[in-house]
């Protein structure tokens, strides 16, 4: 169980000075109370006993803050976070006062975030990880760090900002919330030593951890965190609260979802595609997934890709294809929140293939097992969600999962015969289809 986070609250707030009016950052209110207050209640809800919190920056503010609220009930220490330690060169410094904790869940002073943390924490503990990051896909990814992943979502390699020009990255972006086994970090205490220096979690903590062969975990999710370090993302996170997106960011409860096909749908159907250059976003696209993104609607790829039973394209080749497709939506402001593929196909007898894949599965379109794996991993209520496709498979698939279905395209759509599902509404395009949704959904 996770007993014990720790907060780094030594920021001084520079950006965020004009919201300040001389408090300390992590005082700063989020509609009506402070933020600082906000993490430790939210933590204490999951069943976190004790926090460490880091300060500098007007300590003594944030100590008579927490002795004036009974330090909300929880075992809470404050210690002073050894300014220029940075991030982990902090924490590093902060090990004697935790040694009673197996697992530390690490928050940053100025993170707004509304997450299932006890979900967070059985996820960390499955796969035995060192460290588990938590991951989302943001709508810069150009400038943000990123992250590798392998199949079995564990961290392969960091991708700093800046990135190298023309560089194609998966959308996963590092949301600055962790959770650390504490003796996982006693062989690392080297870094934070000698005098002090900044020691940050990204650029060097982490790096150095994965270096030793350490397991750095990718925990993808959908909910909310948020830094609100300047002025507009902080208006942002209370336009949030009040439109309800923060309280239903969490896992916790359900949400709608639109899952999206791929090739003529997102991309032009050029055939099978196996190659990243092979991939061109249909005109308007990033434009369409971008407003669902805006509008607080997950955007889930699902793909039926028999090219990998067929031995056309190989798992890594198909991922540069879907990072060049989230490198392409990312330019335009636009993401996806989760890609699943299905790289099987039932009919045997190619030259090439590969007979693992080569089988009848419940995961291929019209079949809904990767919607019931999306539904899995973030709680999405099907019934509630919508599907967009270009072939008779994505609308029997809507059909089949109790979602609504749109088919999209001129011409030829729909006209493959393979089901005979009929879909809830036609549009001519994605854009149109994104219309239709928000209309439904209320919210144009
Ligand atoms: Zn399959």
């Amino acid at each position: 169980m996770l007993t014990r986070a720790v907060i780094l609250a030594g920021g001084k707030g520079t950006r965020l000075a004009s919201r300040l009016n001389g408090l300390p950052k992590p005082l700063v209110e989020v509609a009506g109370v402070p933020l600082l207050e906000r993490q430790l209640l939210h933590c204490k809800a999951a069943g976190i006993r004790s926090a460490l919190v880091l300060v500098n920056h007007l300590a003594d503010r944030i100590a008579g803050f927490c002795r004036a609220k009974n330090n909300f009930g929880l075992d809470l220490s404050l210690a002073d976070d050894g300014e220029p330690r940075g991030t982990a060169g902090a924490v590093l410094a902060a090990l004697p006062l935790l040694t009673a904790d197996e697992d530390l869940l690490i928050v940053y002073g100025d993170t707004l975030f509304n997450v299932d943390l006890e979900r967070f924490y059985a996820a960390h503990a499955r796969c035995g990880a060192d460290a588990s990051l938590f991951l989302h896909p943001n709508d810069h990814p150009r400038d943000s760090d990123l992250v590798g992943l392998n199949e079995e979502n564990f961290i392969v390699r960091f991708l700093p900002y800046p990135h190298p020009p023309g560089a194609e990255y998966p959308n996963l972006v590092n949301a600055a919330l962790y959770i650390v086994r504490r003796a996982a970090l006693e062989p690392r205490r080297g870094l934070g030593e000698g005098p002090p220096r900044a020691v940050d979690f990204v650029k060097e903590l982490f790096p150095a951890m994965l270096e030793a062969g350490q397991k750095l975990y990718g925990y993808i999710s959908p909910e909310y965190v948020k830094d609100i370090g300047t002025p507009e993302r902080l208006d942002a996170a209370e336009a949030d609260m009040a439109s309800g997106r923060f309280a239903g960011g969490t896992l916790k409860v359900a949400r709608r979802a639109v899952f999206l096909d791929r090739d003529g749908t997102l991309n032009e159907d050029r055939g099978y595609i196996s190659r990243p250059e092979q991939l061109t976003l249909l005109p308007g696209a990033a434009r369409a997934v971008r407003r669902l993104n805006r509008a607080g609607l997950p955007a889930v790829l699902v793909t039926n890709q028999p090219v990998l039973a067929r031995g056309e394209c190989t798992e890594d080749e198909l991922r540069a294809v879907h990072a060049r497709l989230e490198h392409l939506l990312g330019l335009e402001g636009a993401y996806l929140d989760r890609i699943y593929y299905c790289p099987h196909h039932p009919d045997k007898g190619f030259a090439g293939e590969r007979p693992e894949l080569k089988i009848a599965c419940a995961c291929r379109k019209p079949g809904i097992g990767m919607l019931r794996r999306a539904a899995a991993d973030m709680r999405i209520d099907l019934a509630r969600s919508w599907l967009v496709g270009d072939r008779t498979a994505d609308i029997q698939c809507a059909r089949n999962a109790g979602a609504r279905s749109i088919l999209v395209g001129a011409g030829t759509a729909g006209e493959d015969r393979a089901c005979d599902a009929v879909p809830d509404f036609r549009a001519e395009n994605l854009k149109g289809a994104v219309d239709i949704i928000l209309a439904a959904e209320g919210m144009v």
